[in-house]
């Protein structure tokens, strides 16, 4: 919770020898303040903990930061922030190197002259590790996209469009309670299947053609993503080994997560599993990333991964695909908590190679 998190900050600022952290990451107003609006940014001190925004979002701000002395600006956010940090005594300020743009960070820099402001912190590994309640908005994210898939089974048909499967399964979700989508739907059919990132086009749709579809819901801010392909009609032979490999691959690797172990490990586990059955040098990317207030975040799984050690509380994506241009492709992906003993699936949509007949 709130407390927990800032006190985590503040380990940062005695460990850096920092008199305040400058929070400008739009998640991050959100994990560090429980504020969901944007244009502000927090000021943290060993004692003081300051939301400095615009008269928008003064009374959302004293509503969703209770913990927040909030500070209305009226002539400029950063000439504002760096109003409070002078007024705060602060020689040393921190702030977020992979958040903050240069223009602004030239800007802030000259506002705070004769004040040091060089040290760039990193606070994305703070909230790796995700507490109960952001479990359960992630697992309810889940449950969500499940019920999509479910809904778009019903819906999938020749001669529809890749973008009409999109909006059906962004539709469906926003009606169960999704904020937005987690990103730009991806419907890929036929030879499509190659791209692993094919957003979904006005491609019509074709009978014996695989539809992979990867997606998720949003939920009080936390994402989820699943991945199925489907085929539209009976899947001939090829469509059928492939299918059954990269599923291999999915299942191995999900009985590979468990506390303790590696993300190189992991990743190693399903790219063994594809170089067995002759497809490896089919699956370009890393088995899959962390997700939270964010669709991609660390740790990741694959084989440049730097989590030596996965631990309880972390969510990870399991996702190997094969992807041959000029035939198309296929992925499958789960999102899965990682637990003392193992990983628990919180997508849990079939994975048995679905033909869709007579529709
Ligand atoms: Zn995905
Ligand atoms: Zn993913």
């Amino acid at each position: 919770m709130i407390p927990d998190r800032l006190k985590r900050l503040r380990a940062i600022l005695e460990e850096k020898k920092l008199d305040a952290l400058l929070v400008n990451k739009l998640v991050h107003l959100h994990y560090f303040s429980g504020f969901r609006g944007d244009d502000s940014v927090l000021i943290i001190t060993g004692s003081k903990a300051l939301l400095v925004t615009d008269s928008r979002y003064v009374e959302q701000a004293g509503q969703q930061a209770p913990l927040f002395e909030v500070v209305k600006q009226e002539e400029g956010l950063w000439k504002k922030a760096a109003e409070c940090l002078r007024s705060l005594g602060c020689r040393n300020v921190g702030f977020e190197g992979d958040a903050l743009y240069y223009n602004d960070y030239a800007r802030m820099a000259g506002l705070l002259e004769g004040i040091g402001f060089r040290e760039a912190v990193d606070l994305g590994a703070l909230r790796q590790v995700k507490e109960a309640e952001e479990i359960s908005s992630i697992r309810r994210a889940c449950e969500i996209a499940d019920r999509a898939f479910e809904d778009v089974l019903g819906f999938l048909r020749p001669g529809i469009s890749e973008i009409e499967v999109a909006a059906h399964l962004e539709n469906c979700m926003r009606q169960l309670g999704s904020e937005e989508p987690s990103f730009t739907t991806i419907v890929a059919s036929g030879e499509r299947g190659s791209l692993p990132h094919g957003i979904a086009t006005e491609k019509l749709i074709v009978a014996g053609e695989f539809v992979t579809m990867d997606y998720g819901a949003v939920y009080q801010g936390y994402h989820s993503d699943i991945t199925r392909t489907v085929c539209m009609g009976t899947a001939d032979g090829r469509q059928r080994e492939i299918y059954g490999n990269v599923l291999k691959a999915q299942l191995a690797a999900l009985g590979a997560i468990r506390a303790g172990v590696s993300g190189r490990s992991v990743d190693q586990v399903a790219r063994d599993s594809l170089e067995r059955d002759g497809l490896v040098q089919y699956f370009g990317h890393g088995l899959g990333h962390s997700l939270g207030l964010e669709i991609h975040e660390e740790p990741r799984l694959s084989p440049h991964s730097k989590c030596e050690q996965l631990e309880p509380g972390m969510l990870v994506t399991d996702e190997p695909g094969v992807y041959i241009p000029g035939w198309g492709g296929l992925r499958i992906e789960d999102t899965v908590l990682v637990t003392e003993t193992g990983g628990e699936p919180l997508t849990r949509s079939s994975k048995q190679l679905i033909e869709l007949k007579g529709q």
